[in-house]
């Protein structure tokens, strides 16, 4: 990929940067790895000026070196490329990383990406790990970070239990912000696997928890958003103005008025509800979001049923969909393989010293050291004590009916468990223990495959049975986990593959790929997925000559005919692109 060497002092007189701009100036010196598409380096410099003017010029990063590419790991995100790559290093690259502070900061930003046509991809913390990181799927995109200078915890409704919360919060931050207010007795949090992502930025993406308040889009209520063409908007109830509130004031701001005192409590407001078109979107910059968090129910008690046969998911799915149904099983419960806990606990060379899949034996010798089965489903029961016990009883005996199964409480297991670890994320405490199957490959890069399946013993067998052959073809783990919501499971399996490996990246792309078309061939689509596979699993939704990408292409380019706004993510692209350049082949062929 071509740097653009000659740009660099029409570059810097443009950005008008000195020596004082310690921070930038090396880089803005050479120019961007990566121009946005159709952008000439004095264009793009020009915008660039013009943000500087609108967030300061240190808050802009400059993605000139390949340096930048390098490093980072879950902790320490990188925000100019994905981390997880599928593809080059610089394939998915941004441009550059704008971090303003503002509402107004968004809306000026957005209008001068209008005015240049520039593509933005926004993100909140930029983690999104196994789905493309804070990586823009068009190379050359300027990233917006939400979540540096957007961070507060903007209010807390105690008698409602619901937050306001800008983009950059992330859960340990909302958690310790109950715990610093002495309201964490009181009020929960709602967390996924890790807690280092953005509350905001996971509900978008509509990723999913453990608690009762699993389902995250679920549980959000409102959204502040800056619109393709810098206008702001306020959902549901936020759309109407409340004098009520102390400090209304008709003229101020628009981003200063206080917001209607309803709009953390009641979703749908009135009219089309539209919320939904801003999550997996291109269609707005999220500034705000409400989210509901979850009254203390007088205690939890945290469960493991173990099963010791492949074949022993098909009754345990067919014992957990009556009981979820009747929340017996209140929240999003897992089930998880032997192999998933075992890179929890360790990585793949202290278990076995060969490469390519564990075989049956090894996998019933790990068993017995973890003291697990082969499918592990950890639950919990919420409610005061009287409450549990009746429910745990229920759920024992439904359980223990499955030959070979055995029913463990944390202080069963040995400290050093996944019980110990799903506990916490069970009570909505963050955690980071799970970053630890990444290792299961020395230096190990991971990207998620995601079909939804109906909550029935014959489909998730079959669904397990697909990917697990798919799996073997390629030589590689299964490692995966079914998590049970109202009425489906999200059966989320890792793909792991050692960095720097182009061969096991082949292997890895390969079979996901194939994946997404076995899957799509029984009816099964993905929830969420990586950027580089966006366009395959959208053509996969193909319901009437794809009216749904037609219609949400219509959408698009009605309120974002310039397509500045994250163009490509989730298969939707605005017709200012070429889809014969853009969309990425899902054509793999097998070289090994
Ligand atoms: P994480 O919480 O895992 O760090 P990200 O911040 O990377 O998640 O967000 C995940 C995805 O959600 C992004 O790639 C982007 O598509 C979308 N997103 C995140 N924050 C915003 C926002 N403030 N406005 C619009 N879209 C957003």
């Amino acid at each position: 990929m071509a740097t653009i060497g000659k740009l660099s002092a029409t570059f810097a007189d443009n950005l008008k940067l000195d020596a004082s701009h310690t921070e930038n100036v090396e880089s803005a010196w050479g120019g961007p790895l990566a121009l946005p598409p159709g952008t000439s380096g004095e264009k793009f410099a020009k915008f660039l000026a013009g943000v500087g003017d609108v967030c300061g010029k240190s808050e802009i990063t400059l993605v000139s070196s390949q340096d930048q590419l390098k490093g980072g790991w879950y902790l320490e995100q990188s925000k100019v490329h994905d981390m997880h790559s599928i593809y080059d290093e610089d394939f998915f690259v941004a441009s550059a990383v704008v971090t303003p502070s503002s509402v107004p900061q968004v809306q000026a930003l957005v209008r001068l990406a209008n005015e240049y046509e520039i593509p933005l991809w926004p993100i909140s913390i930029g983690r999104n790990v196994g789905y493309g990181g804070a990586a823009p799927r068009v190379r050359g995109s300027v990233v917006v970070d939400m979540g540096k200078n957007m961070n507060k915890v903007l209010s807390v409704d105690e008698d409602s239990a619901s937050c306001l919360l800008e983009p950059g919060v992330t859960y340990s931050e909302l958690y310790d912000y109950l715990i610093e207010h002495n309201l964490h007795e009181k009020l929960w949090i709602d967390v996924p696997d890790l807690g280092g992502g953005s509350v905001v930025g996971n509900c978008l993406d509509r990723g999913v928890g453990y608690t009762p308040y699993g389902d995250h889009f679920m549980m959000h209520c409102g959204m502040e958003i800056v619109l393709p063409n810098g206008e702001l908007y306020r959902t549901g109830m936020g759309a109407m103005p409340d004098p009520t509130q102390p400090g209304f004031d008709p003229d101020a701001p628009l981003h200063e008025q206080p917001p209607n005192k309803c709009w953390q409590l009641f979703n749908y407001g009135f009219g089309p509800y539209l919320d939904g078109i801003f999550t997996q979107s291109s269609l707005g910059i999220v500034t705000k979001m409400g989210m509901w968090l979850m009254p203390n129910p007088g205690g939890f008690q945290s469960y493991l049923v173990t099963v010791p046969n492949e074949e022993d998911l098909h009754p345990l799915v067919e014992t957990i969909r009556p009981l979820r149904l009747q929340n017996i099983l209140p929240n999003v419960p897992t089930i998880r393989y032997i192999t998933l806990d075992a890179a929890v606990l360790g990585h793949k060379k202290q278990y076995v010293s060969y490469e390519g899949p564990i075989t049956e034996e090894d996998k019933r010798a790990i068993e017995k050291k973890l003291q697990l089965g082969r499918w592990n489903f950890y639950g919990a029961v919420y409610g005061p004590p009287v409450i549990r016990d009746a429910m745990l009883s229920v759920v024992k005996e439904a359980f223990l009916k499955i030959p070979g199964a055995k029913f463990l409480l944390p202080e069963d297991m040995k400290e050093n468990s996944v019980l110990h670890i799903r506990s916490k994320t069970l009570r909505g405490i963050p955690t980071y223990d799970e970053l630890n199957w990444l290792d299961w490959e020395p230096n190990g890069v991971h990207l998620f495959f995601a079909p939804i399946s109906k909550v029935s013993g014959d489909d998730a067998m079959k669904q397990y049975e697909v990917s697990k052959r798919r799996f073997e073809e390629a030589g590689m783990d299964f490692i995966g986990t079914f998590t049970v919501g109202m009425r489906e499971m999200h059966h989320i399996v890792s793909v792991v593959f050692p960095r720097g490996n182009p061969k096991k990246r082949d292997r890895a792309v390969w079979l996901i790929r194939t994946l997404i078309d076995d899957c799509a061939k029984h009816g099964w689509g993905e929830y969420r997925t990586h950027i580089g596979l966006m366009d395959q699993i959208q053509g996969t939704y193909s319901f009437n000559d794809n009216i749904q990408r037609k219609l949400n292409e219509t959408i698009k380019n009605a309120i974002d005919p310039k397509g500045i706004l994250a163009p490509g993510k989730s298969g939707i692209w605005p017709s200012k692109y070429d889809k014969k350049q853009w969309v990425l082949d899902s054509k793999v062929e097998k070289k090994f």
